[in-house]
């Protein structure tokens, strides 16, 4: 299996690693590679949308000539993971925030977003997680975190924080509005892969 990593901006090598870690774990072969350039794109099995920050990975996206395929690809079933950041550019709608900034998302996912949602003072924590599908709490951990305000159409919530939506999935597409990444666990990104 080919695991990409969108390597725009962000969260990238953090990303690799954890892929790595997580195809071991599995039992799996494969490889994990930094994705910038459009055959890249096209040969990976599945797809990672790290955090950092969307505004400018949104328009990096677009420079570097990956967002329409990165569309279609997600439209063609295949799995696609977006964190923090990339959970906000998979939603269809980014709240006021993304439209002042002008901020163009990929909208694969029925559902809207409220960015940098969990307040001044709570601006990074960490709190266990309850994740449909695992059976022990997953380590979350949030850094200026967007909420998921609302879901429609096939897109279900996985994961509250507090009554807060922070995990979703439509399908093969996954998106959290924490870092696995940043965890010593890599459950999430094995969820991702099992969708390969
Ligand atoms: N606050 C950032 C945004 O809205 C996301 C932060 C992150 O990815 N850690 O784009």
């Amino acid at each position: 299996m080919k695991v990409g990593v969108i390597s725009v901006q962000g969260a990238v090598p953090e990303h690799l690693h954890m892929s790595r870690v997580a195809l071991d774990a599995m039992g799996r072969k494969g490889e994990a590679i930094a994705v910038r350039r459009l055959d890249d794109l096209r040969s990976v099995d599945c797809l990672i949308i790290p955090g950092g920050e969307s505004t400018t990975i949104s328009k990096l996206l677009r420079k570097f000539g990956l967002f329409a395929d990165i569309v279609a690809m997600g439209m063609d079933g295949v799995p696609i993971m977006g964190t923090c950041a990339g959970c906000v550019l998979l939603a269809k709608k980014g709240g006021e925030q993304a439209e002042r900034t002008g901020t163009e998302l990929l909208g694969l996912m029925d559902m809207s977003v409220d960015r940098n949602a969990f307040g001044r003072q709570r601006e990074s924590f960490e709190a266990p997680l309850e994740i449909e599908g695992l059976n022990d709490p997953f380590p979350g951990v949030f850094i200026r975190a967007p909420m998921i305000t609302s879901a429609w159409g096939s897109c279900r919530v996985m994961c509250r924080h507090q009554g807060e939506a922070v995990m979703a999935r439509q399908d093969n597409v996954l998106a959290m509005s924490f870092h696995p990444e940043l965890t010593g666990d890599p459950r999430m990104h094995q969820m991702l892969f099992s969708l390969v």
